[in-house]
Parts: C-alpha cells; structure tokens; sequence
C-alpha cells in the first residue's frame, strides 16, 4: 500500500476530524489518565513500535530476545531524552491551551446557550508520584522539582486569571484557601475543584517556586466553556472530541503550524462536545459515530468559535485542501463524514457568512444550518 493510501489511525466511537478507518490503536489510554500518564502510556507505546520497525536494521537477526542490560551510559542518555520528551510535550501543550483559551472564553456565551459552560481559573493542575509517573518522574522532578505525591501547575492559560495573579508553569501548589490540596483523584478533578473553589470568591494559593514560597491571590475566575484539552503523542494527523475533552496530536499540530489553522480544528471538535454529537455512557465511555450532517454542523459552528476567539478565518476553507493533500482518499470519500470536497465548500459558505456579518457589526452566533451536499 502507497503511503498516499495508508488508512488514518483513529480511535472509534469519537467525533474526529476525518472519517474512523480503523480500530483504535491498543496503546490508546482511558481518557481520565492525567497528561503526564498520557505520555508516559503512549511515547512506551511508541518506543515499542520502533523497536519493532528496527528489526531489520544492523545486528544479528532473531537477537531480539538477548536485549543487553543497559550501561550507565545508556540509562544517563535515557534520563536526558525522558527530560527532552517530557519538555515537548509540555511545550505542545502550552500551544495547545494558548490556542484553545480564546476559543473556550470567546465561545462561552455559545457553550452556555446548550449549558456547557462553567466558571474557569485558566490553570491546569496535575498531582504526582514515583507510583504512577514511575517513568517521569526524575525527568519531572529535574524539569519542575515535584516530590512524591505533589501537585503542580502544567499549564497556565495565556492571559486567563491565573497568569494575570502571577501563576507560572511548573508552580508546586501546597493549600487553597488555607487548606492542603487533596492529592488524590484525577487531573480533571483537581483543576475542577480549584475552579469550584475560585468560583466562591478570590482564591488563594500557596505555592513554591524553584524552592521559594510564595502566596498568589487569583480574584476571580471567568466564563469558560466547559471542556478538556489533551495532546496526544504521535505522528498521525488527527483531532477528536470524546464529549468532554478535545484531542490533537503531534502530528495535526505540526501539519497546522498556524494558529488560525489549529484553532479551526479545535474549533471543529469543540463543536461537537458543545452540540452533544457524542455521548457516553454512565462509565464515561464514549458511544455512537457522528453522522455527515452533524460533521457539517461542527464545522459551521466550530468557525463561529473561531471567529468569535479573533482568529483570522479568511484562509479557514484550505485547511481542507490540506487535510486532502494528506489523505487523499478522502477527497470524494463518503461514509460517516462528508468528502474534504464538501467540507471546504461548506466552510467557505460559513465563512462568507460569518465576514458579512462581522462587516454589519451583527452578533456571531450561529443559525440553524441546511445540510449540505457530500
Ligand atoms: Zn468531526
């Protein structure tokens, strides 16, 4: 199979850009798991992989099971590229959250019209320790000095609350409002729960940075809608949306290096989270495929989010010829998406509605839409 024709590689049962092709890869982890046990399951995955892949490569053949012990030298090089990955990730999430928070603070009066929005901190808190980071934590605790059973600040969203008080990346949180923070639980519980706290009136945190105490008051928090951001290791060009979180990986980021391009593709896949296109299940589990005419409707009402969050759209439609170029059997495929045919006229129609608007100085919010063609 040409490389042209190789099938995207696209967990089912979530609302992503292009259509499933197939099942999804094992290495994919429950979507609970905090960024950093992300990584650490999928870049495993990943160095399996190659491992694989370099089987053929230099050295006696069928000597895969007589691994050498690592030297010294190898385990020190290993610490160094776990610090270097751990660094990227981090650095891809930073751009992740820059792009998405004027989407998800611009948007809000649109996610609370359909009751998802909810009070916001713009700070992303993660808890850590040697059991469950086994692989990251030396590179985290060189990277941002966490100790065992720690809270830290993995991502602070640019001009949100939390930046504006003083919050930093990297931040070990120690008590809000007087209180020691609860360690336990999910990343999406914590970060909740300081919301919930700030939600009541100024937050204050306590916190220590490169070893220094310090008290950072946050006066309130703001309208967001409410959803999850996480990227996702790996080269495939993708986004999705599992009805709670909106993903993106590696590769979709690299492909869209513009940040008006990135944001019509969260913007898309928020749109599906804010329109309830995907559910799930009492386990959390996401059920049921999208079908083209809600695609269509996530991505109107995903280019209003863009345009609301001040993005320039007037290029929006090519990312359509891009994803194309990309995955060319797409170009007039049907199924459970609409064709990157139709997708761009579709955007494009969007678009010139949207501008005309913006030119009468109307509100940008989206009217019921008409199906179109595949
Ligand atoms: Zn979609």
């Amino acid at each position: 199979m040409g490389a042209l024709e190789q099938p995207l590689r696209l967990p089912d049962r979530l609302a992503g850009l292009l259509p499933a092709a197939q099942s999804p890869p094992v290495f994919w982890p429950p979507v609970f798991l905090p960024p950093v046990l992300l990584l650490s399951a999928l870049l495993l995955s990943a160095l399996l992989l190659t491992g694989c892949a370099s089987a053929g490569g230099p050295g006696p053949a069928g000597s895969a099971g007589a691994t050498p012990r690592a030297t010294p030298e190898a385990l020190r090089e290993a610490e160094i590229q776990r610090e270097f990955a751990a660094r990227v990730y981090y650095e891809r999430l930073d751009r992740l959250n820059a792009v998405a928070w004027p989407l998800v603070t611009a948007g809000e009066p649109l996610c609370r019209q359909r009751g998802r929005a909810r009070q916001g901190l713009g700070l992303v808190a993660d808890s850590f320790n040697r059991r469950d980071n086994r692989r990251w934590f030396e590179a985290l605790s060189t990277l941002w000095g966490v100790g065992e059973d720690t809270v830290v600040v993995t991502g602070v969203m640019p001009g949100g609350p939390a930046q504006r008080a003083g919050v930093r990346r990297g931040d070990v949180l120690h008590a809000a409002n007087g209180r020691p923070l609860d360690v336990s639980g999910n990343t999406a519980d914590l970060t909740r729960r300081l919301d919930d706290l700030a939600g009541a009136g100024p937050l204050s945190l306590e916190l220590t940075r490169a070893g220094k105490p310090l008290s950072v008051v946050i006066p309130a928090p703001v309208g967001v809608c409410d959803t999850r951001l996480t990227v996702v290791v790996g080269d495939a060009v993708n986004a999705y949306a599992d009805g709670k979180s909106v993903f993106a990986t590696y590769g979709a980021m690299n492909l869209f290096a513009k940040d008006e391009d990135l944001a019509v593709v969260l913007g898309h896949e928020l749109a599906h989270n804010i329109l309830g296109h995907v559910r799930q299940d009492a386990s959390g589990k996401a059920n049921g495929a999208t079908t083209p005419e809600q695609e269509a409707e996530a991505d109107a009402v995903g280019l209003y989010f863009t345009a609301r969050a001040g993005f320039s759209i007037k290029d929006a439609p090519g990312v359509w010829r891009r994803l194309a170029a990309q995955n060319p059997t797409h170009i007039s495929a049907g199924g459970d998406h609409p064709s990157t045919a139709a997708r761009f006229l579709n955007l494009e129609a969007v678009r010139d509605e949207i501008l005309m608007r913006q030119a009468a100085g109307l509100p940008l919010i989206p009217r019921p839409r008409v199906v179109p063609g595949r």
